[in-house]
């Protein structure tokens, strides 16, 4: 056990709850990502919802947790799914989640695993805890009831990325929402998450304070800039999360610009198997289908070789923190005509950000200029501030609890709601009551 000592290093109270709901942020109360929060009331049900890590240089943990039966992964990112495995390390627990979630988890798992032994940074599991955690799984499809302890919950289509959930949660007293990572907008890949009535919503506020710009206009400037690029010979070198983004700007060259020779390489290609075994998750299976049969997937060294005289790469990591995207950009930095595209948020101390701030990055330890030229696109799968406020007011509740969220990100929100909802901001490690 390298980060806790099981038992000992948990702040949550152990205290029964006399009365009303108590909501406990382990991790992204007030931050973005890392998420866990454990919600109990006075029949004595415990459940946590999400355990990650967020994937920093060296990672975040969120606060140990105390003994649960049964934990609800919102969706496969890793600073939401990333601590699962700890969890069955000391006691028999129940994952739920959907069935692509769970499908996707191995990936996600073995990736976070060899990650921190290549970089030399503790996890608080082992190899054979993520075969518990694997053993431990509980799929849901989307509106199915289940049981945990003295509630019932079921999850809902989240749209932040094929298989995220919302879960609604019915106490004896409260329906509470819980939104997860959301997007009410339509995607590539995935239908918007829609407003569900309920008493205590929890609110991701990633994007409070700021509007994105209009979907379909930033798409058609993304490939405009991408034919511009191969017009001048050049190669679009597109990093992209392997989980929703990548496969979101696969659709979209797809079916904008056909005849270009499009490579997709990473952890991506495998994700997407997964995707095809659960379509009932997948906003349309067979246009999917047909980008995959058009799309030219990288499966080893040779193909890594061709992929670099294609028109367009898209590959891991989105925030160019590992991944082939790094081996792609050692080779495409001494042609400038080739350019990088961003496809979202780069997060402070990401080789995303060094590269727009600084334009260097670090490329196997060395801090190497890069000359090419970088442009950042918009395509993000969170709700922006309106989307947000409207999901909000669409489910009136009485309390809101705004989490993962950068300070003023929250304020914002808190601004514009806190006249109609009784608005709460956690902070990590110390718990919220609310009385019913
Ligand atoms: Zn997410």
């Amino acid at each position: 056990m390298v980060l806790y000592t099981p038992g000992q290093t948990t702040q949550y109270s152990s205290k029964d709850i006399k009365s009303g709901i108590q909501f406990h942020f382990l991790g992204g109360g007030n931050e973005v990502g890392n998420v866990g929060c454990v919600i109990e009331d006075s029949t004595g049900t415990r459940l946590l919802i999400d355990y990650g890590l967020a994937p920093t240089r060296p990672p975040k943990y969120p606060d140990e947790c105390p003994p649960v039966s049964d934990v609800i992964i919102t969706h496969s990112h890793i600073d939401h799914i990333g601590m699962a495995p700890w969890l069955t390390q000391h006691q028999n627990i129940r994952i739920h989640g959907t069935s692509l979630t769970a499908d996707v988890s191995e990936i996600m798992w073995r990736d976070t695993y060899k990650v921190s032994s290549i970089e030399g940074y503790p996890l608080a599991w082992d190899k054979r805890d993520m075969e518990y955690a694997l053993d431990s799984w509980y799929p849901h499809e989307y509106g199915e009831w289940f049981d945990v302890g003295a509630w019932k919950c079921r999850l809902h289509r989240a749209g932040h990325l094929p298989g995220a959930a919302m879960v609604e949660i019915k106490t004896p007293t409260q329906t509470i929402l819980w939104s997860g990572d959301i997007d009410t907008r339509d995607s590539p890949n995935s239908f918007g998450a829609i407003p569900v009535e309920c008493d205590i919503l929890c609110l991701e506020g990633t994007y409070g304070g700021r509007e994105h710009p209009d979907r379909p206009k930033e798409e058609e400037k993304l490939v405009k800039k991408v034919i511009d690029i191969v017009e001048k010979r050049g190669v679009a070198l597109i990093p992209a999360f392997a989980s929703g983004r990548g496969q979101d700007i696969l659709m979209i060259l797809h079916q904008h610009a056909p005849h270009l020779n499009v490579h997709f390489d990473g952890m991506g290609t495998r994700i997407t198997t997964h995707w095809f075994n659960n379509p009932q998750h997948i906003r349309d299976p067979n246009r999917l289908q047909e980008m995959w049969r058009w799309v030219k997937r990288v499966s080893g060294k040779s193909d890594r070789k061709k992929a670099l005289t294609a028109d367009v790469i898209v590959t891991t990591s989105g925030m160019l923190d590992g991944g082939p995207a790094l081996w792609y950009l050692n080779r495409l930095r001494h042609d400038l005509a080739n350019e990088i595209l961003l496809t979202g948020y780069q997060a402070e101390g990401s080789g995303g950000r060094k590269l727009l701030d600084e334009g260097k990055i670090n490329i196997f330890r060395n801090l190497i200029q890069i000359d090419l030229e970088v442009t950042q696109f918009q395509l993000s799968n969170h709700a922006g501030h309106t989307e947000l406020c409207n999901f909000a007011r669409e489910c009136m509740p009485k309390h809101l609890i705004l989490f993962h969220a950068p300070d003023e990100g929250r304020n914002d929100i808190f601004s514009e709601l806190g006249k109609e909802m009784k608005t709460h901001l956690p902070v990590n490690g110390r718990s919220i009551q609310i009385e019913t």
